[in-house]
């Protein structure tokens, strides 16, 4: 299963990705995350990185694709992902396109999570105070001003993705305002379709396996299709020898030339009872003779 979440910071792409990993086996590839351990790890792209997320702006598309690049390569990610953070440029979105197809691989949905704007700022300042009460480190974007900064960048930049994937034919949403397990159950269900063409698309060598059974059973249809026909030839011929020879002249009179076919293309039997028909008539006709 590979999948796209999409939607505003806050809309909950974050808890609704680990309940996607939990139900089906996948891994969470959340570029904010893997950027925020970059920046942590002290690592180049980190260092890169740092300031330009503190601020709320996007880090460059090179530097994130190389990122989701590198990791959907990594055997983890072979059962499939969720893509939290990713793509959140068109740029970033064709460059996913062509690495998946590189890989021969195809994305199930992508899954948009619809919010109101004004609820956003409002979760965001629960998430830090739930936070600061368990004693957690606070994020270095979740304050108003980068809050502000990370909206905008959303409605200018990540927002175009719904047309993009519209158009493609995988974007499906789900309210983002309703209760966190309503918008659990409306991710299921709306996966369900998926996971039944999963089930029915087997691995290739059952596939393969399937294929040869196929091919077997046609080869056996096709033997007993011609110990079927060789059959009814058989019967046929001594059906023909054994019909009458009226019922094989009519026959041969329905093959007759246009202009005859009218009168001797007429069945036996009709031929039969109107001439039957014709001798009590006239044996009618002599007894009334007689009586006269
Ligand atoms: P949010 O809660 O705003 O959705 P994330 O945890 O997904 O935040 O990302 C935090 C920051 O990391 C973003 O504001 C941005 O600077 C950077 N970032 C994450 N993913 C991407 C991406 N795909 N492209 C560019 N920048 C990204």
């Amino acid at each position: 299963m590979r999948l796209i979440l999409l939607g505003p910071p806050g809309a909950g792409k974050g808890t609704q990705a680990q309940r996607l990993v939990a139900k089906h086996g996948i891994v969470q590839l959340s570029t904010g995350d893997m950027l925020r351990a970059a920046v942590a790890a002290g690592t180049p792209v980190g260092l890169r990185a740092k300031a330009i997320m503190d601020r709320g702006d996007l880090v460059p598309d090179d530097v994130v694709v190389a990122i989701i690049a590198d990791r959907i390569g990594q055997p983890d990610a072979k059962r499939g992902f969720v893509l939290d953070g990713f793509p959140r440029t068109v740029a970033q979105a064709e460059a996913l396109d062509r690495l998946l197809k590189e890989r021969g691989l195809k994305l199930d949905a992508v899954i948009e999570l619809k919010v109101d704007e004004g609820i956003l700022i409002k979760r965001i300042e629960t998430r830090v105070a739930e936070m600061t009460a368990r004693g957690e480190k606070i994020r270095a974007d979740d304050n108003a001003e980068a809050l502000k900064k990370r909206l905008a960048a959303y409605r200018a930049q990540t927002a175009p993705l719904t047309d993009y994937y519209g158009r493609t034919g995988q974007l499906r949403t789900v309210d983002g305002m309703a209760p966190i397990d309503t918008v659990t159950r409306a991710i299921d269900a709306l996966l369900e379709p998926a996971r039944t063409t999963r089930r029915r698309a087997k691995p290739a060598a059952a596939r393969g396996a399937s294929r040869a059974r196929a091919a077997k059973a046609k080869t056996a249809r096709g033997r007993a299709a011609k110990r079927g026909a060789k059959r009814a030839a058989k019967t046929s011929r001594s059906r023909a020898a054994a019909r009458p020879t009226a019922a094989k002249g009519r026959k041969r009179t329905a093959k007759a030339t246009p202009g005859s076919r009218k009168k001797a293309g007429r069945p036996v039997a009709k031929r039969g009872r109107s001439a039957s028909r014709t001798g009590a008539r006239k044996t009618r006709a002599k007894r009334l003779t007689r009586a006269r």
